[in-house]
């Protein structure tokens, strides 16, 4: 026997991760069922350091006294593990538009571009040839819906900021589309004045707004951006009445798209993205991160629960690249402080960004800075910590020895990670493999290292194209 996917969601909430099947080796059976899937899931913690799955879990057994979902999945049997060798053409350190574009064209180009060769040519991108094919095609992110990685799937262009151009190209390509970034299909904010979301309801999608408009939705096709910009960070809605009632979280964008595709009798590709991850360790913010991580594997876990009793749908869940490296330091003799250093990360109620705003809002001085940090981030630090944060942000010189630290972000990481015994390797993306995961007819084409590049052709053997 092995583990369904409904026992593996069981398997999770109990987070007993190997009493369930004694003495059962990962793996030991060939899962039954079609060798080949009628849809495909491809799930990316945007920006996800291969470190961070061991500090998710320890912060949810910490905090919700549960495994996580992806945890769970390493110890089921019939899951395929492997890693992703995530360079681009012209960096050993890949964008997420070069990182999108690989895995959509099949070859990898220049970091800052989507679909365009080195030579500037234009390559097809997965969701072109999926449509050509009359299959279907799911956006859903975290970010804007025009942001990289969802681009990458759908959208050429020059520039992976040309976010106004790259809105229009979704128009009957994409069926599903959720995520942040109305003002690219707005009028008003439009450079051209286009109103696209006019264009969209012409073409039959349902054009959505808030998260009461994506729960009342009914149709096949929808476009629901829940925020001017990226939505709101996971750690900063858990505060916020306000916007637990405007915005959808990750899960409920990823189950409604998952079972309108699962309603047609069409195969499909939904990508849904966790992009704030990668926004949260640019800023070195590990609780708005680990916030981040949580919610993409409560999306995880929903898929898991709608897939429970289907045997015709594959999952892929990896990271397009690492980024920061966050890591837990042993801290005092016998490191007998980290876990009371760690469990203060889960006393943090705001993220980094808003933090910072909230300083730009209202700045004052070394005694106000460690106020702001005391009630945002739950660690009370040190006078010449909170002087030396403000210098940064004045633009002054600080004693610095890591240059990419040398900034607001970087300064208050670390000082922030001397209280939770948190590291950093810098504040951009690092060259780490990632780790990818997946379940399902297909399942074992991701196991092993496997090279962005060489997804496109996988997903497209599977799909029998
Ligand atoms: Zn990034």
């Amino acid at each position: 026997m092995r583990l369904s996917r409904r026992q593996v969601i069981g398997h999770s909430l109990l987070g007993s991760l190997a009493g369930l099947v004694p003495g059962r080796a990962r793996g030991d059976e060939t899962p039954k069922g079609p060798a080949k899937p009628r849809g495909i899931v491809f799930m990316v913690s945007d920006g996800m350091s291969p470190g961070v799955l061991p500090l998710a879990e320890a912060f949810s057994q910490q905090t919700r006294k549960r495994s996580t979902h992806w945890c769970g999945l390493l110890t089921t049997d019939g899951v395929s593990h492997g890693l992703m060798d995530t360079a681009s053409a012209d960096s050993l350190v890949t964008d997420s538009a070069a990182a999108s574009s690989a895995w959509s064209s099949g070859k990898r180009i220049p970091n800052g571009q989507l679909n365009l060769s080195a030579e500037g040519k234009k390559l097809e991108s997965i969701g072109e040839t999926l449509v050509a094919h009359d299959c279907l095609l799911g956006l859903v992110t975290t970010a804007t819906v025009t942001h990289a990685t969802p681009a990458g799937f759908a959208a050429t262009s020059t520039d992976r900021n040309a976010e106004d151009s790259i809105a229009p190209q979704y128009l009957n390509r994409a069926e599903i589309i959720l995520g942040g970034g109305s003002v690219f299909f707005d009028p008003a904010r439009r450079a051209d004045k286009r109103d696209l979301a006019a264009d969209f309801r012409a073409a039959k999608y349902e054009v959505l707004r808030t998260r009461s408009d994506l729960l009342a939705s009914k149709g096949d096709r929808l476009l629901g951006t829940f925020s001017e910009s990226h939505l709101p960070y996971s750690i900063d809605r858990s505060q916020d009445p306000v916007l637990q009632k405007d915005v959808p979280t990750l899960a409920e964008m990823s189950g409604i798209a998952l079972e309108r595709l699962l309603a047609r009798d069409r195969p499909f590709l939904l990508q849904i993205e966790g992009a704030r991850i990668d926004h949260a360790a640019h800023l070195n913010d590990i609780a708005g991160l680990l916030h981040e991580q949580i919610a993409f594997d409560d999306a995880i876990g929903t898929v898991l629960e709608l897939l429970a009793d289907r045997d015709d749908i594959l999952v892929v869940i990896t990271s397009d690249h690492g980024n920061a490296n966050p890591g837990l330091n042993g801290t005092g003799a016998k490191y007998a402080q980290t876990n009371s250093h760690f469990a203060r990360i889960a006393e943090a109620t705001c993220s980094h960004e808003r933090l910072l705003a909230r300083w730009a809002e209202k700045p004052g001085d070394a005694a106000a800075m460690s106020e702001l940090i005391a009630a945002s981030l739950g660690v009370k630090v040190e006078e010449k910590e909170a002087a030396a944060i403000i210098d940064v942000i004045a633009g002054k010189p600080v004693p610095e020895w890591s240059h990419q630290l040398a900034n607001p972000p970087g300064i208050l990481g670390q000082i922030a990670g001397n209280h939770y015994g948190m590291g950093w390797t810098g504040i951009s993306h690092t060259a780490d493999p990632t780790l990818l995961t997946a379940t399902g007819p297909g399942a074992t084409r991701f196991s092993g290292l496997i090279r962005n590049d060489q997804v496109r052709g996988i997903l497209l053997d599977l799909f029998g194209i």
